[in-house]
């Protein structure tokens, strides 16, 4: 019997795998991941942007995390000689309404603590020469890193100090019990005091299997990208985003510079017709079938039609995709956009019809569950972790009392 086991070998599992063995190091940890490698999923497919934490509402777990996850994920880079960039972003207002909307975001990112500062066209135009805009902001501690290279480093230093990652092993039927919880896996039965599943896309199913009927579901969007021709490498000194518009909860296709020296556009968001769908043909009609029947869902779909609309429309056709971007960079051209590959995003939606923004976590007697986590959960994967062991540490403290 494990002390504790970890469903996920994603940023998050790994987070908390490693953060668990550091503070109990005579504990036996056993982290079950059911691809042949760490970060094959959500995060060995993201934009590798360290986030300053522009967007989220002041207070949330979401703001709180991203701040101190900023400043947490370069740290754990420079003691574990990990390549990142601090390169900045520039938030670009191209229009009049996006500029009220910067103004916005102005006062939430005081609220935030970040710091930051206005730029008029001109400023604009001397510090990013290819871009155009009305205005902007910049934000100097935002970054890049490559978060599947992360991960590879968080496992390493588990592993280092005893504990154990059995991949190939999917998870299939849980059973708690009072004193242990039961878990069947594609790569035979294990039997842990406590679990923790960090399962990203799967979250949902997870907890269906502690036989909690969860007020959320998770909701697969797609986010695709191009890559820039190299001979665009250098168009851009920093991160590029355009002004979101604040019904939509995900950011806008922007040009990020990546760790390797390359440039990438995107991420567009686009309903995937099955989780872990990384290409447009990719779909299962069942889940289909399961997305259609859910209310939260129908009602996220018939809110954001005109968006999901536009979203599907510039996925199929790149001309439309191009003047996402070439509205704040009108040097690119068509033929610049090189295929690149995608990512699949898992985003909790409540039962009543939200998209739930902030990260979730749900507890049994003896289980923590991430339920959602979607970005910016890389950036913040060091303090989601550091959260998970104080509610292991409350459900340790209720299971003791509770067997006196
Ligand atoms: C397109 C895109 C761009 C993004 N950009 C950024 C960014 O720039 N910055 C940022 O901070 N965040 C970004 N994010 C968000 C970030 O990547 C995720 O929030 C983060 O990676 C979530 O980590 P995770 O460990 O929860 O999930 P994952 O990385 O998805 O890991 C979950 C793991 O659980 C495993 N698993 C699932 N079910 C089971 C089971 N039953 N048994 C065993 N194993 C199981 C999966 O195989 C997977 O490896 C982006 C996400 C996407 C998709």
């Amino acid at each position: 019997m494990y002390d504790f086991a970890i469903i996920g070998g994603g940023i998050i599992g790994m987070s908390v795998a490693m953060q668990l063995k550091e503070k109990l190091p005579d504990a036996s940890v056993v982290v079950l991941e059911k691809e042949n490698g760490l970060a094959e999923h959500q995060t060995g497919h993201n934009s590798g942007v360290i986030h300053a934490g522009v967007y989220y509402t002041p207070n949330t777990l979401k703001a709180r995390f991203c701040y101190e996850g900023n400043r947490l994920t370069r740290e754990f880079c420079d003691n574990n000689g990990i390549k990142y960039d601090i390169c900045g972003k520039l938030l670009v207002a191209t229009n009049e309404l996006e500029m009220e909307r910067m103004e916005a975001l102005w006062t939430r990112t005081e609220a935030n603590g970040l710091e930051r500062y206005r730029l008029d066209a001109a400023q604009l135009r001397e510090r990013e020469p290819n871009i155009v805009g009305l205005g902007g902001i910049y934000f100097p501690s935002s970054g890049i890193v490559s978060y599947r290279e992360v991960t590879r480093v968080m496992g390493r230093r588990f592993e280092e100090k005893g504990g154990k990652i059995c991949l190939g092993a999917e998870v299939f039927e849980l059973g708690e019990y009072s004193d242990h919880v039961q878990i069947k896996t594609t790569r035979g039965r294990f039997a842990a005091r406590y679990l923790i599943s960090c399962p990203g896309l799967m979250s949902d199913r997870v907890v269906k299997m502690l036989c909690i009927e969860p007020d959320f579901v998770i909701c697969p969007f797609r986010g695709e990208y191009y890559r820039l021709a190299p001979k665009y490498n250098q168009v851009v000194k920093h991160l590029i985003y355009p002004v979101p518009d604040p019904s939509m909860p995900f950011l806008g296709v922007h040009l990020t510079r990546m760790i390797d020296g390359s440039v990438t556009v995107g991420p567009n968001a686009v309903l995937a017709f099955i989780r872990e769908g990384y290409k447009k043909t990719d779909m299962c009609f069942l889940e289909m079938a399961q997305m259609a029947a859910h209310p939260g869902i129908r009602k996220v779909l018939r809110t954001h039609f005109r968006a999901g609309l536009s979203e599907m429309k510039n996925s199929l056709f790149k001309s439309g995709y191009l003047k996402l971007v070439n509205k704040y960079c009108p040097v690119i051209k068509k033929d610049d956009l090189l295929p690149y590959p995608a990512g699949v995003r898992a985003q909790a939606v409540s039962n009543d019809g939200r998209l739930i923004e902030d990260f979730i976590f749900v507890k049994t007697r003896r289980s923590v569950n991430v339920c959602n986590a979607p970005s910016p959960a890389a950036t913040s994967a060091l303090p989601i972790g550091r959260h998970i062991l104080e509610q292991v540490d409350e459900m340790i403290a209720q299971s003791s009392s509770q067997a006196v």
